[in-house]
């Protein structure tokens, strides 16, 4: 199988996203994420192959004519096939200054396809917008910098040790590629994963807000309030659910973290 260049593998395709970027767009979710995250939606995104499972329906948020078996998770792609489905939006992108968001998983992980998308978007005028963990090498950050119109960014632990136990991974690459990506000029939307007892403490939101306001590009900070929607998907999929004790933070408290963050010289959402 070719996941790089001309051919890439994803696991859905939402049309009409109104929380991923600006305006209407189309979200085109990548399959493979070198994260484990604890609170992950998307478990079924974490291996980059194409997987079968018994009894799950992954058509589910596709359009009808992007068709997948039954038990399949992922599909491989072309970027033809792909901008064909794209462009079908194209009117509401256009009368809604939306576009195309690329997320996952992790859209980093398929730099090569990621790149030949971004430069076929961009010769139609469709805005580009990728939904990233930040973890990929400096040479993918440089090579993908100047070609996409928005990044959407996760921030969700600064203290590192506490970073590898949540999400599997160090945070320095992170934090490293989210500055280049500030001196690139590139406008960065930070997403907080608000997850109650893990990311939601004094010490990490301080110091994500220290570290925000050291950037120069960040137009937006979105808190994402940990939800338990997908938690169905770890029963269907047969994986363990690490945060099956865990609620979703109460409204008070996030409205406490939106004025907290309000400090910062850009708007603060939650939500996406
Ligand atoms: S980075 Fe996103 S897709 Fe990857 S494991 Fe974490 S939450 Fe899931």
């Amino acid at each position: 199988m070719n996941t790089q260049g001309n051919k890439g593998v994803i696991f859905n395709i939402q049309r009409f996203a109104i929380h991923d970027g600006p305006g209407i767009r189309t979200t085109v979710f990548f399959k493979g994420c070198p994260l484990r995250c604890w609170w992950c939606h998307n478990p079924e995104s974490h291996k980059i192959l194409p997987e079968k499972f018994d009894g799950c329906n992954l058509r589910r948020g596709f359009d009808q004519s992007f068709s997948m078996e039954k038990d399949d998770v992922g599909k491989e792609i072309s970027v033809d096939e792909l901008m064909i489905e794209i462009s079908k939006d194209r009117v509401f992108y256009e009368e809604s200054f939306g576009g195309v968001t690329f997320s996952g998983g992790e859209p980093l992980m398929q730099s090569d396809f990621l790149t030949k998308l971004l430069y076929d978007c961009k010769m139609i005028g469709i805005h580009t917008t990728i939904d990233t963990s930040g973890y990929a090498s400096e040479d993918v950050i440089n090579k993908i910098a100047d070609k996409a119109d928005l990044f959407l960014y996760d921030l969700k632990l600064m203290n590192d040790s506490l970073h590898q136990k949540y999400t599997g991974v160090s945070n320095q690459l992170i934090l490293k590629n989210l500055i280049a990506l500030d001196q690139h000029g590139r406008k960065i939307i930070i997403r907080i994963p608000i997850v109650p007892e893990l990311t939601d403490t004094n010490e990490n939101l301080f110091a994500i807000r220290g570290f925000i306001s050291y950037l120069s590009n960040v137009v937006e900070v979105n808190l994402l309030p940990y939800h338990k929607a997908g938690e169905g998907k770890y029963l269907r999929y047969g994986k363990e659910n690490k945060m099956s004790n865990t609620e979703s933070p109460e409204i008070k408290n996030l409205k406490n973290i939106k004025q907290f963050f309000s400090e910062l010289n850009c708007k603060v959402k939650i939500g996406g």
